[in-house]
């Protein structure tokens, strides 16, 4: 079994995440997050709010309608860009025109290796695995509609709406009522989670690409001026892996990887990936975008509203850039996993960090039949809930509970046992070290606490 397929397993096993109404046969590209998966992307979401608006004072949050006047959706260009036949590799699943891939073929001979396609071509048509592109790899040419469509309405004919494709435009269409209703200023961001949906022709890799998945992102919008806008880009990227890293991704497995300006959007000024060091590959699930006035300017001009900033200071009215920094949540949840999975001689552990761990502390008694024991350990669980995700085990023996803790990364065990009555102390055992503290009932809290915030 490789990597990949070990996590699916203690997906399943445990209750991390689990295939979309499975007992249906499942649709395809769709996901469900169970008991502790559901905990371990919320802690993700938490952290990233936590880190992006409540402890700054430049970051206000929205949380937009999914569903959408499709204007908006015309003004972002998601409707026109999907018009011509595209051709998708069934690898790294990058999407090019067919008439340019026949171009491409005609200028080199594919698949007979150390080919140099024209630089033009080399970063279209050559492959996440560094080979080119062949013919057999892609899939037919088809018009690609990204958008997921719906329809509303009680009478006929029912009116056609898009399901987001993305979760930036609901920020910038309300630029200025953020900008009215707050007293904030430029340089300022607007942070919002929330799902997007896409018609992804070829979902795989479990969670990585799906057709309903969500985002977390921060459009920061700048005085339009060159040096702010390098300065700015250069700030989150810094920003971005710092926080990853921080909460214990390993520094090998990620990446930067710059977009060359031929995969760059045309109004784009610069574009990066972070990228993870994937089962299957160097995979993008987070960017950071210079977008410059491009969203504003357009939903300006399809909304006929006028979006410019006064910028009182400097006595100037201007569209401001936007420096975007999007996640994926289920990307970024995923790669936690894979990230944190160990596998060791006698057991498997998540070594997530602690604050993204289910449970931070599991309860045990000793014994199941002991009925001060129980109560005693029952009491303790109780006090503990308020102040941590805890969990409570009183199955089978202490080895079997270890295993099960540690298989979904908890990172303290708590154990009753009969000295317990005599001296109120309590035995806690660490995930990742499995040493054993005798700790006194009254601090267990401050105990869990101070080794959180490590
Ligand atoms: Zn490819």
């Amino acid at each position: 079994m490789d990597v990949l397929e070990k996590i699916v397993s203690l997906s399943k096993r445990r209750g991390f995440i689990f295939p979309g109404s499975e007992i249906y046969g499942g649709l395809g590209g769709t996901w469900d997050y169970g008991p502790v998966g559901c905990l371990l992307k919320k802690n993700v979401k938490d952290e990233w709010w936590k880190d992006m608006v409540s402890l700054r004072d430049d970051i206000v949050g929205v949380d937009a309608a999914i569903m959408m006047n499709p204007r908006a959706w015309e003004a972002s260009g998601h409707v026109e860009a999907f018009v011509d036949p595209l051709v998708e590799c069934k690898i790294c699943h990058k999407r090019f025109r067919e008439d340019h891939f026949k171009e491409f073929l005609k200028s080199v001979p594919v698949g007979v290796g150390n080919v140099a396609p024209k630089k033009e071509y080399q970063d279209l048509f050559i492959c996440s695995n560094g080979k080119p592109h062949a013919l057999e790899k892609l899939t037919e040419p088809r018009v690609f509609n990204l958008l997921v469509e719906s329809l509303i309405g009680v009478t006929e004919p029912k009116e056609k709406i898009y399901l987001r494709g993305e979760i930036t435009n609901g920020v910038h269409v309300n630029f200025k009522n953020v900008v009215d209703s707050t007293r904030i200023k430029i340089p300022f961001g607007i942070a919002q989670i929330g799902k997007a949906f896409r018609n992804e022709i070829t979902p795989g890799n479990f969670t990585f690409r799906s057709r309903e998945f969500e985002q977390m992102e921060v459009q920061y919008y700048i005085r339009p001026d060159e040096k702010e806008g390098e300065k700015w880009f250069q700030y989150w990227k810094d920003n971005r892996m710092e926080w990853y890293l921080k909460l214990g991704m390993k520094k090998e497995n990620l990446r930067f990887r710059d977009h060359a300006p031929s995969e760059r959007a045309h109004y784009a000024r610069a574009a990066t990936d972070i990228e993870y060091n994937a089962p299957w590959g160097w995979s993008e699930f987070m960017g950071i975008h210079h977008r410059g006035d491009w969203d504003l300017r357009r939903h300006q001009e399809y909304s006929g509203r006028d979006l410019r900033y006064k910028d009182l200071e400097r006595n100037e009215e201007y569209i401001p850039w936007d420096i975007e920094s999007s996640a994926g949540v289920d990307r970024s949840t995923l790669f936690f996993l894979i990230d944190s999975f160990v596998e060791e001689e006698k057991r498997i552990v998540l070594r997530l960090h602690p604050r993204l761990a289910p449970y931070k502390v599991a309860v045990f008694p000793l014994v199941a039949n002991n009925a001060e024991i129980v109560t005693k350990a029952h009491t303790i669980y109780k006090n503990l809930k308020p102040f941590f995700s805890a969990t409570w085990d009183d199955r089978g023996n202490i080895g079997k509970r270890y295993f099960a803790q540690d298989e979904i990364g908890t990172p303290f065990c708590a154990t009753i046992d009969h000295q317990t009555l005599d001296d109120d102390a309590i035995t806690i055992r660490d995930r990742d070290t499995m040493k054993q503290d005798r700790v006194k009932i009254p601090n267990i809290v401050n105990y869990i606490k101070d080794r959180l915030e490590k």
